[in-house]
């Protein structure tokens, strides 16, 4: 594994150890080259998943990325890490099992919206908001009193 720090592909794995229950393993990385200490995770990966967007491009699936943008919208919310973890992993278990390999984006958006109003309200309507890349105020307003899960009303002060 590449070095992200300096680029070295001679690293050395320092400890492993089972995480998420066991669905996945995390081994911390040391880089004798420049001291560099870091954390990569395995995984399952039932199937190649690619992401058909609403242009019609196609790009190869990147939990990194799905990871990302969630953690921007959980950004600051009382969210164990460890929690976050598990329910990426189980959005990438729902799309693998999915029967299909081409997944389009709004099915990914919509899964991720779900699993975000069952663990934190504030963080739902962060992600729905970028998502659904609203014009207008009202229709925003609107989506969200639709939506809004009533056991996690009350948590989303800021
Ligand atoms: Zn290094």
């Amino acid at each position: 594994m590449r070095c992200p720090f300096c680029g070295n592909i001679d690293t050395q794995v320092k400890d492993s150890r089972p995480a998420e229950d066991h669905v996945s393993i995390r081994r911390r990385r040391f880089c004798p080259a420049c001291g560099g200490r870091f954390t990569t995770y395995e995984r399952v990966q039932l199937r190649d998943l690619v992401v058909v967007k609403k242009s019609g491009r196609r790009e190869a699936f990147d939990r990194d990325k799905l990871e990302r943008s969630i953690r921007i919208a959980m950004q600051k919310r009382p969210i164990e890490s460890e929690r976050l973890d598990q329910m990426i992993s189980g959005i990438v278990r729902r799309l693998e099992s999915m029967g299909e390999t081409d997944i389009p984006s709004d099915t990914i958006g919509a899964i991720v919206m779900e699993a975000l109003a069952r663990i934190d309200t504030v963080a739902y309507v962060r992600f729905a908001s970028v998502y659904k890349n609203f014009q207008a105020a009202d229709d925003f307003e609107d989506f969200v009193s639709e939506l809004r899960p009533p056991a996690a009303v009350g948590r989303e002060e800021d």
